[in-house]
């Protein structure tokens, strides 16, 4: 799975370390005292992530939860997300890590205790509900069986059900998720998108059947489930490709029990459009032009965009969810 195992040193014998280690005994592991003195200092291009793939062991310094920006989650109420990875081992084509950092190697931070301090004092800071979101930089649920962090969140919660978690996930890694009791305030969501789509874009991630199935088995332990329907990508089939996604949804009846889902068109800063053009110049994302839009990103057209998801919205409520559920994400008004 890794090319080479970089571990700082202050962590060799801390017992996350040491798990790490023992899934990857024929993995050459080399002794480093900071990892950012490494990941990052050269340009790697991000598709060498498919050759040559290194892992760094770290302990994150500095701001463990940061403010997330508007309209990041429900409008209304405070938003944070917090570090405890950097990169993925999926390849969206889409992925807006191939433009935000220099590389593609993964970094696991080991100090969740740490992050779980902050988020002891961010919701003292507050009378109102907060939110806190996992999977900012990395999927929340893929490598979540190695990782361990899991039952230590799921603590946190349970002492703080005015906190709410969310697990963003592309995966159907649910193995740990499944080990712990269910809490009302942490949810975990799936991103989605048709099965052709994701086929054609979503590479070496869980197919969305494998997704669909495993959204299933949470629901019936009674875990709290969301999904994002973003990116959504222009298919000159749009109408019958979500036809069949919410027809998946409705056929395991996952559509009434879930919390939210979010509605977003596919959208990127302009470095990591440049990057997408230069990675993926054949992928479907480049069927239809892009403008610079209204908050310098780079989208379809007004027009283009807000048909889509009206479209998308409107075949949701056919199939059963509330406009309650439904919110836009990134988007001005549609
Ligand atoms: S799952 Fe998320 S973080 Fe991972 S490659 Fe896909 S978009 Fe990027």
């Amino acid at each position: 799975m890794w090319s080479n195992i970089f571990l700082e040193k202050n962590l060799e014998s801390h017992p996350r370390a040491q798990h790490l280690l023992s899934l990857f005994p024929k993995t050459p592991v080399t002794p480093i005292e900071r990892y950012d003195e490494f990941w990052g200092r050269f340009k790697k291009p991000y598709l060498h992530k498919r050759d040559e793939l290194n892992l760094y062991i770290a302990e994150k310094k500095g701001q463990l939860v940061k403010r997330a920006p508007d309209a990041y989650g429900l409008a209304g109420e405070p938003h944070y997300y917090f570090i405890h990875a950097y990169n993925c081992i999926y390849e969206c084509q889409y992925c807006y890590l191939q433009g935000h950092f220099n590389t593609p190697d993964l970094v696991l931070f080991l100090n969740h205790e740490d992050i779980i301090a902050e988020m002891t004092q961010t919701v003292k800071d507050h009378t109102e509900k907060v939110w806190f979101h996992a999977g900012e930089f990395s999927d929340s649920l893929a490598l979540s069986h190695m990782t361990g962090e899991l039952p230590l969140y799921f603590d946190f919660f349970k002492n703080y059900p005015n906190a709410y978690l969310e697990l963003r996930t592309k995966s159907s890694n649910i193995r740990e998720l499944k080990k712990l009791a269910p809490l009302k305030n942490v949810i975990t969501s799936f991103s989605l998108s048709p099965e052709d789509i994701s086929k054609r874009i979503d590479l070496k991630t869980p197919s969305l059947k494998g997704r669909l199935d495993s959204m299933k088995e949470l629901k019936d332990l009674g875990h709290a489930l969301a999904i994002h329907l973003d990116p959504i990508i222009y298919t000159d089939t749009l109408e019958a490709d979500y036809t069949h996604l919410f027809t998946e949804l409705q056929k395991r009846d996952l559509i009434t029990s879930l919390r939210y889902a979010s509605l977003g068109v596919v959208r990127f800063t302009k470095d990591v459009h440049r990057e997408v053009e230069r990675n993926y110049p054949d992928s479907m994302i480049h069927t239809q032009p892009m403008i610079n839009s209204f908050d310098n990103k780079v989208r379809y057209n007004h027009t283009l965009r807000h048909w889509m998801l009206n479209k998308v919205k409107e075949l949701a409520l056919n199939f059963g969810f509330t406009s309650e559920q439904l919110y836009l994400c990134m988007e001005d008004d549609a």
